[in-house]
């Protein structure tokens, strides 16, 4: 795939880019090695006032950073001015508390003349290969914790990005960090296995599709480092018959079309107790049919389009596959006829076993509904899946909530809210959706050696 950003709303091509050559990888690694030894000498509270510094510019700087965004990627500008200002929020919540974070750990021994604690230090380049959707969020949910406590970063971010990941490197040097802490390769894909085997490089994290997780993984597993995999969803939204329903249809319609509909965490499978699936169903197709679908750059658009012509192929093919298959199609269903790779806003429901809308994501704007008996079904229905990262369950009865909190597999769980993700809080997945946990407490500690110290 080239290295290029083409605009998802009217097919143009702005910039192609040259891959890296070998010999330029060599550099950028040998330059984040040399980084690494004096990066990791510095404080905490140096570390902080950069990162600080790099909260100040993004938000300066959030109007042509977010402008950015949307031309290579798609999503409206609203959300891509949202998502910048998040990226300084993590800044800050990583700057104030890393620190105490990585502080050491002390052991009580039984002994008083021993000092005995865990030491957290640094690993070392870390490799981060990260996804079009979030393109700044996802960069920085790695970057803020990863160099605050004291790794430096290699960005390979996804082909159709390159303008963002080259604006995230200039705004982290800028914000103070050194030569070669934060550097962004521009490469394909079928260069990753060579940087994962460089000694020089200790550990990789991952955020993207089943297929590339799995391979990085495995990748990184044979040569003995750690890594994170932040996979795929298929997140289930359950509504109960005590649901409040406009807050449900509300939540439902947000959390499925959240960024042009494109988000690991958005809901994707509705599990609707047969008591209210009638009217949650009738009143969901409705608020889907009255989105405003446009151009992504104006205000009041709901829904742009998807990040390629691929995306909707792959999405119309998966749509018509689950109806052949026997699902009722509510409404949409199909690629909409404008420049630029806009599809419908689609409601299926019915979902037969074994059909595409059973076992994978659907990356774009079309919501599946299932109907459940009651919360042993809804249960098993969300379950069924080979994805865990999200879920959320609306319900009043606390007896179902912690039913749905305790059984329902999936990294997280949210009860009468859909799946956001905060700095504060941390975000991860089960199952084929990945493993380790990044943001609040894991994410300073995910790339660290914890070092038992005995002192005597
Ligand atoms: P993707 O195709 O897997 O791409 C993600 C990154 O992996 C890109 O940098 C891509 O590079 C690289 N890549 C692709 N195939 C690879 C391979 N075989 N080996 C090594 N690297 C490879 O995913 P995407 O389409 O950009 O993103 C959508 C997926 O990401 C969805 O499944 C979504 O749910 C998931 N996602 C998960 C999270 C989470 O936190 N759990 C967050 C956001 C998105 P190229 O662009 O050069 O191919």
């Amino acid at each position: 795939m080239a290295i290029a950003s083409v605009n998802p709303a009217t097919g143009d091509t702005l910039h192609t880019f040259d891959e890296l050559t070998d010999d330029q990888v060599e550099q950028k690694i040998a330059r984040a090695a040399a980084a690494f030894r004096e990066h990791r000498r510095t404080s905490f509270a140096e570390r902080a006032e950069r990162l600080r510094r790099a909260a100040d510019i993004l938000e300066a700087e959030t109007d042509e950073l977010a402008r950015l965004a949307t031309l290579e990627m798609g999503k409206t500008l609203a959300s891509a001015k949202a998502e910048v200002a998040k990226c300084a929020k993590g800044c800050r919540w990583f700057a104030d508390h890393t620190e105490s974070l990585l502080a050491d750990e002390p052991h009580d021994v039984g002994d008083d003349n021993a000092n005995v604690f865990t030491r957290y230090e640094p690993l070392g380049p870390v490799l981060a290969v990260m996804p079009w959707n979030f393109p700044y969020w996802q960069v920085f949910r790695f970057a803020c914790p990863a160099l605050m406590a004291g790794n430096v970063g290699l960005l390979k971010h996804a082909s159709n990005v390159p303008q963002v990941a080259l604006a995230i490197e200039d705004v982290l040097r800028r914000a103070g960090f050194a030569e070669g802490v934060f550097q962004t390769l521009l490469v394909g894909s079928g260069k990753i296995e060579a940087i994962i085997d460089d000694d020089r490089v200790r550990a990789v994290t991952l955020t993207g599709s089943e297929p590339a997780g799995r391979q990085v993984g495995a990748r990184a597993g044979q040569n003995v480092k750690s890594s994170v995999l932040e996979l795929g969803g298929s997140d289930a939204f359950i509504v109960m018959p005590s649901a409040d329903l406009d807050a449900a249809v509300d939540g439902a319609v947000t959390s499925r079309m959240l960024n042009n509909a494109q988000s690991c965490i958005n809901a994707k499978r509705f599990i609707v107790h047969e008591q209210v699936v009638e009217e949650f169903t009738r009143r969901l197709v409705s608020e889907m049919e009255g989105l405003r679908i446009g151009d992504p750059m104006a205000e009041g658009t709901d829904l742009g389009p998807l990040s390629s012509p691929d995306a909707v192929e792959t999405l119309a093919k998966q749509v018509s596959d689950t109806v052949a298959a026997g699902a009722r199609l509510l409404t949409g269903g199909h690629p909409i006829e404008r420049p630029g790779n806009y599809f419908a806003p689609t409601v299926l429901a019915e979902i037969p076993d074994g059909s595409p809308g059973h076992r994978e994501e659907f990356f774009g704007p079309v919501a599946l509904v299932w109907t459940a008996r009651d919360a042993d079904e809804a249960i098993r229905i969300a379950n069924d899946s080979t994805f865990g990262l999200g879920g959320s369950a609306w319900t009043r009865d606390e007896t179902e909530q912690r039913r749905f909190v305790a059984e329902v597999e999936t990294g997280m769980m949210y009860i009468n809210k859909f799946t956001e993700s905060t700095p504060e809080v941390p975000f991860g997945g089960v199952k084929n959706s990945g493993y380790g946990r990044e943001l609040a407490g894991f994410g300073p500690r995910t790339f660290v050696n914890a070092k038992t110290v005995w002192i005597n």
